[in-house]
């Protein structure tokens, strides 16, 4: 069967916009994706026929709500072969899903442990951690990157002490589109003794992920950037490990009984669930892990590769443009600059030509200092984008370089 761009295309409704009169080249998957009709009918459905509170209700519909959600639960649970459901928290997002683990995990750390991150981080995979360092005297430290963008393995494993108690780094960086050796990495962690934490915000959506093969400890991400509504993110944690950290936070639906005598806390992984969750939006992210399914994310991520592949080309041929991150194993996206231009000004001309890039520091400054460069512009690619498409790119760049030079 071949791969049908122009059939998945169709069902992207947001496609078919124009923008400035021109049709609408989508570039910027990396910061959020867009959501096929099968999604947005499913919100509209819950809201429609099934919007009643989850757990709390002996009557039909919130029963139903409750069925809705929980199917999710164990769709996620499959889609990243956790071992069970009560190890799959839904949360509001990787960034919320990085503060829990940072904050909660980090609860059980004392003084002088250590924790390792890299030079490639999301802010959301560095801030929380130190948050932490506001409430103990936790030490982290950074693993650098080689010429191509890749993480130096020989220097992580330097990194280790006997106080090292856990490693989060990301499967894939959103600037250079690296692929890290998780597998590798956590294995090395596991022989030391530290737990492994992933920020998939960027793995999920272009890979076929299982967390117990990675060896992954906790895995975090966002439902917005896989073809799924804005507002949910899903953080799996090893049962072991979640069944010792203290809550997130404290509310509703997370206690097991209250009293100002003492209070205790609900099961996993309700524990970690304070409040009503998105129940509407977490209902409908198993129709974007069918929609994903029904391609197939082994058939995604090779057409991915693909666009990947034939733009890396095309854009090395023209004067001017530099391209940051050239590991072999990359997501599809390229980060670049165009000679000593700014990454606004190219931005905003590739826009008003209708194609929409991320320019700027990508929420990864301390990467950014490193190169040496404020910002980048960047171009990310989606199960949805053509090779037409990326002509159109490279025919906008072409004349954008000859402009700015
Ligand atoms: C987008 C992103 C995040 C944060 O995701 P949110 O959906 O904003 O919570 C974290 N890490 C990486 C690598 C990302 O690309």
């Amino acid at each position: 069967m071949n791969y049908d761009t122009e059939a998945i295309r169709r069902d992207f409704p947001i496609l078919e916009r124009k923008v400035y009169g021109k049709p609408l080249v989508y570039f910027d998957n990396a910061a959020t994706s867009q959501t096929p009709r099968q999604v947005i009918d499913e919100i509209n459905r819950m809201y429609t026929q099934e919007k009643a509170n989850v757990h709390r209700g002996v009557h039909c519909l919130s029963q139903e709500a409750t069925a809705s959600q929980e199917a999710t639960r164990e769709r996620v649970r499959g889609f990243i072969n956790a071992d069970s459901v009560e190890e799959v928290i839904f949360t509001s997002g990787a960034t919320e899903s990085l503060n829990l683990v940072a904050s909660s995990y980090g609860q059980l750390l004392e003084d002088g442990d250590e924790i390792i991150l890299s030079i490639m981080e999301h802010h959301s995979n560095i801030v929380p951690w130190q948050l932490l360092q506001s409430r103990k005297k936790v030490k982290i430290k950074v693993i650098p990157i080689d010429a191509e963008g890749r993480l130096d393995l020989d220097a992580y494993r330097g990194l280790f002490t006997d106080r090292t108690r856990i490693v989060s780094v990301c499967h894939a960086s959103n600037v250079l589109g690296t692929v890290n050796p998780i597998k590798e990495m956590a294995e090395y962690a596991h022989s030391r003794g530290a737990v492994f934490c992933v920020d998939g915000a960027q793995g999920v959506p272009h890979a076929k992920v299982d967390v117990q093969d990675l060896g992954a400890d906790f895995y975090a991400f966002s439902s917005h950037k896989m073809y799924g509504p804005c507002g949910v993110g899903v953080l799996y944690g090893r049962r072991e490990l979640l069944e010792k950290m203290p809550p997130y936070q404290g509310g509703g639906e997370m206690i097991g009984h209250v009293s100002f005598s003492g209070t205790t806390w609900a099961e996993l992984p309700y524990k970690f669930e304070a409040g009503t969750p998105d129940f509407v939006d977490i209902s409908a992210l198993k129709k974007a892990i069918d929609y994903i399914e029904s391609i197939g994310m082994d058939r995604i991520a090779a057409h991915e590769h693909d666009l990947l592949v034939y733009a890396t080309e095309k854009m090395q041929a023209i004067p001017g443009v530099h391209i940051y991150g050239t590991a072999p194993d990359k997501c599809a996206l390229i980060s670049f600059l165009i000679g000593n231009a700014h990454h606004y000004d190219t931005g905003i001309l590739l826009d008003r030509m209708g194609i929409a890039v991320r320019t700027g520091h990508h929420c990864a400054q301390p990467l950014m200092e490193s190169l040496g460069i404020e910002g980048t512009v960047r171009a990310s690619f989606a199960m949805y984008n053509t090779l037409h498409e990326v002509d159109e790119f490279i025919a906008a760049l072409t004349r954008v370089a000859a402009m700015l030079s």
